[in-house]
């Protein structure tokens, strides 16, 4: 039986966060007992609609409007839900929460090992002050007690690791990381580019 006393740590959740958490404490030599609520994902077996053709995914990705209702009525909402996904996600029936019905939250959430870290869509951007100061200037919960400035070191010790494509812009409202050398624009994104940039002096 496992005993927590044989841990330095324990880490509840291995999604991107808790997978952190316990790389780093591994890492500096401690001892980490990670606890996970949802299934294993088989690699490759379980990517259910990896290299699937459309016309063979189940029900041509539409929608099982009285399921989902009934059953992932939360869940559903993501542009990322099918049947070839549902298996990563909670069943909102089965997982209910309490929320205020004035100011509805939507919690997305996963319920594999690995949580949204299997879900999530590779953008990989900071937060700016804007950001951090944007609750309190619309007057929603409390002020947050960091700021860019402390964070940023964050931001480059882990784009450092996970390697961040991007091009240095210098926008104040996407400050600059460690980039990587930037993915070539294709013709309809160069084009766009090009338009914003004639229509909307500064902007880029
Ligand atoms: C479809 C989709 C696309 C996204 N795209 C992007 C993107 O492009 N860029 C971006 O920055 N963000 C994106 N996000 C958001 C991003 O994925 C999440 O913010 C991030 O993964 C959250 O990490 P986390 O570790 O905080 O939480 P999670 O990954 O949700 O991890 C929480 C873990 O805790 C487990 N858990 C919960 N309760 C318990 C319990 N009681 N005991 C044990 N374990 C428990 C869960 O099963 C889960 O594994 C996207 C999210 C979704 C759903």
């Amino acid at each position: 039986m496992t005993n927590t006393a044989d841990f330095d740590a324990i880490v509840v959740g291995s999604g991107i966060s808790g997978g952190w958490a316990a790389k780093e404490l591994t890492e500096k030599g401690l001892t980490v007992l990670m606890l996970e609520r949802g299934s294993p994902v088989r690699h490759g077996a379980d990517y259910k609609g990896e290299h699937m053709p459309p016309w063979k995914i189940p029900y041509a990705g539409k929608p099982l409007r009285e399921l989902y209702a009934e059953e992932y009525p939360i869940q559903s909402k993501v542009y990322a839900f099918d049947e070839t996904t549902r298996h990563f996600f909670n069943n909102d029936k089965k997982n209910p929460y309490v929320y205020d019905k004035e100011k509805p939250f939507e919690w997305k959430r996963a319920d594999v090992l690995g949580g949204r870290s299997l879900l999530w869509g590779r953008q990989v951007y900071r937060w700016s002050d804007l950001d951090f100061e944007a609750n309190k200037k619309d007057g929603h919960g409390i002020d947050w007690p960091i700021r860019y400035k402390d964070i940023a070191p964050w931001y480059s010790y882990v784009e450092e690791f996970v390697g961040v494509s991007g091009e240095k812009l210098g926008l104040p409202h996407l400050p600059d990381g460690e980039f990587q050398p930037p993915m070539a624009m294709n013709i309809v994104e160069r084009k766009i580019k090009e338009s914003v940039e004639a229509h909307f002096l500064g902007a880029i």
